[in-house]
């Protein structure tokens, strides 16, 4: 994976302390916020930091692409914040608790350069989304199923 740093100095962005704050905040979050969840966490540790620095500063990390917006659930106000680029790794979603595991496989970049190959065409971006039911979550559902036989 490129870095933030590495990528920023040679696109000529400008990250503030702020910025920089903003994505580091993000970058500890593993369960890809919403710029709301974003901004809770944000506000907590730097109070002068308000909530519309938070929602433009996201909107200009994923300009410069160093972040990727992601509609997990379809709603278009809930978009979900990845400190990741869009192509690079896909997702598994628990439906019970939410909880984001992300996933790389070579196998998958094989079918990508395969479908470009045979179509002559050029993706841009795939995502790869599994919905189920994470260890913690199906022994939780397991023992409720046993308590109510
Ligand atoms: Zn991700
Ligand atoms: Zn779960």
């Amino acid at each position: 994976m490129i870095s933030a740093q590495r990528s920023l100095s040679s696109s000529g962005g400008r990250m503030t302390p702020q910025r920089r704050m903003i994505l580091e905040t993000l970058e500890s979050l593993t369960d890809h916020p919403t710029a709301e969840q974003l901004y809770v966490v944000v506000h907590a540790r730097a109070p002068e930091i308000n909530r519309s620095t938070v929602y433009r500063t996201l909107n200009w990390l994923e300009t410069e692409g160093l972040v990727s917006s992601r509609r997990f659930n379809g709603d278009q106000r809930a978009g979900q914040f990845d400190p990741r680029p869009a192509c690079d790794h896909h997702h598994f979603i628990c439906t019970e608790c939410d909880l984001v595991v992300e996933f790389e496989h070579p196998l998958i970049d094989t079918i990508i350069a395969d479908f470009q190959r045979d179509h002559a065409l050029e993706v841009c971006e795939a995502s790869i989304v599994l919905r189920g039911v994470c260890p913690a979550c199906r022994a939780r559902l397991t023992q409720t199923a046993r308590e109510a036989a």
